[in-house]
């Protein structure tokens, strides 16, 4: 199966994961057992179902949930629609949300599904029956539930399949207060929270600006100090790769490459991410678009001159083939496993970068976490103190004003005097979030006299967090 230019299913990724895992634990003292257990991958369920077509033919559908750890519980973790799709995938992914969730201190043990179809293929309706008959069969062997296991969206899917989960588990769990929790990601109106869309690319977005912020890391990179200026290639323009895209460049960075299944283009001026986005919906593609060169395949892009390189489409996309090929100072992975463990390492060797996906891209499941705090409080975020901190700002604009005897411009005060609203608090917990986590990955790093990568520091930090976890529970000494 040859997807973004790579036969994906000749490298075993949850190898390469634990190929990753491996490097940093033998650098820490737990003991093997506990090593381990936090390693396997606990429960995986492979079914497959019918599904009848519009045309009344019935096709097997393949599907699966793996369950990595439930060190911690529910476990969480997205759903994938893909025609690759395979077990060992959905385990490695299901592995990385472990991780992912230790890193930025969401209190879930990671999973992941995939259901092996190419969604291009089917009509809403199918799909729709899909997805609830998946749902079905996660419900009868409790992968699904508030408290057990919450899916979200991935690659392929979004809040129209989130909604369609939520409805088929709410429908089946009679009098359950809590069923919208079983799923995030969902509309706002049935339960979604304000900012989860974009969270994933708005957290790689913030995750990259810390990395650039640090001066000594930049100069040893050969870049100035800062995101404003910075050339980025961005591979993938699906939700993640696009909203990545977004907040870089009204950041300040200049987006110089886009890469989509159907090629890529390059202009060094800088391209417009909506006019990309706009061209690709009447086009179907982004070829030939204006004043931009355009590159045969998607793989072209990573090799081109630029200081930021975002693989924001599927795994296994910088392998030993291309690696020394890639001219980024900075590799920030969107994308969960773009780049594998040897291809990492001849990248470093090289003096590059790399932000590693498990912290980069969990800016989703931080706000997924949100999401489902907000539906086992079944209140909205701000509603209970907006209008209270609004009052407070203006009464403390007035006392101003009345010390220095003048007055400020209605324009000042209404924006001054605000009380955050449910985005302005989604936003403000994922910056925080985000950059927390860089600092903290960074310290462990320099705890190792800066002799380990990024990557290694991100396991470790994940590793020690799962395994006090585990100690906690009085299962290891
Ligand atoms: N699919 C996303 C990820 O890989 C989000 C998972 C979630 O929100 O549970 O991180």
């Amino acid at each position: 199966m040859t997807i973004w230019g790579y036969a994906m299913s000749t490298i075993k990724f949850f190898n390469q994961v634990n190929k990753n895992f491996d490097k940093a634990a033998a650098l820490t003292e737990h003991p093997p057992g506990l090593l381990k257990q936090i390693k396997i991958c606990n429960s995986v369920y492979h079914m497959t179902f019918p599904v009848k077509r519009d045309g009344g033919t019935i096709e097997t559908v393949q599907a699966w949930r793996a369950e990595h750890s439930h060190h911690k519980q529910p476990v969480k973790g997205g759903i994938r629609y893909a025609a690759n799709v395979n077990e060992d995938e959905v385990m490695a992914l299901a592995a990385l949300m472990t991780y992912k969730c230790a890193i930025v201190d969401v209190p879930f043990g990671g999973a992941k599904g995939g259901i092996k179809i190419s969604r291009y293929k089917y009509t809403q309706s199918e799909l729709e029956r899909i997805t609830r008959r998946y749902t079905y069969e996660l419900i009868k062997k409790n992968f699904i539930g508030p408290g057990i296991d919450v899916p979200a969206p991935d690659y392929g899917t979004g809040a129209q399949e989130m909604a369609w989960i939520a409805d088929t588990y709410n429908s089946m769990t009679e009098g359950q207060l809590d069923a919208f929790a079983c799923v995030t990601g969902k509309p706002v109106p049935q339960g979604g929270v304000r900012g989860r869309t974009e969270a994933t690319g708005l957290g790689v977005y913030y995750g990259i600006r810390e990395a650039c912020n640090v001066p000594e890391d930049m100069k040893r990179l050969g870049l100035s100090t800062g995101l404003a200026g910075k050339r980025v290639v961005v591979q993938g323009l699906g939700n993640v790769g696009y909203h990545a895209a977004k907040f870089l460049q009204d950041g300040g960075a200049i987006l110089v490459g886009v890469a989509e299944y159907e090629g890529a283009i390059y202009n060094p001026d800088g391209l417009d991410v909506d006019e990309v986005a706009r061209r690709r919906r009447e086009h179907k593609s982004i070829l030939k678009f204006p004043r931009a060169t355009d590159l045969p395949t998607s793989q072209d892009a990573l090799e081109l001159d630029c200081d930021i390189l975002v693989p924001a489409a599927l795994e296994d996309q910088i392998t030993m083939d291309n690696a020394a090929n890639i001219k980024a100072r900075l590799i920030a992975e969107a994308a969960n496993g773009p780049v594998t463990a040897d291809a990492s390492e001849a990248l470093l060797a090289a003096g590059k970068m790399i932000i590693p996906d498990m912290y980069l891209n969990a800016g989703g499941v931080t706000v997924s976490y949100f999401e489902w705090l907000k539906n086992l409080s079944h209140v909205r975020f701000g509603r209970m103190s907006k209008r209270f901190e609004e009052n407070i700002n203006r009464s403390l604009l007035k006392a101003i004003e009345e010390l220095v005897g003048k007055s400020f411009s209605s324009d000042v005060v209404s924006k001054i005097a605000l009380g955050a609203d449910e985005k302005d608090l989604v936003y403000s917990g994922l910056e925080e979030t985000m950059c927390n986590a860089y600092q903290n990955i960074r310290e462990i790093r320099r705890n190792h006299g800066d002799k380990i990568s990024l990557r290694t520091a991100a396991f470790l930090d994940a590793i020690d967090k799962v395994a006090l976890s585990y100690m906690d529970l009085g299962i290891f000494p």
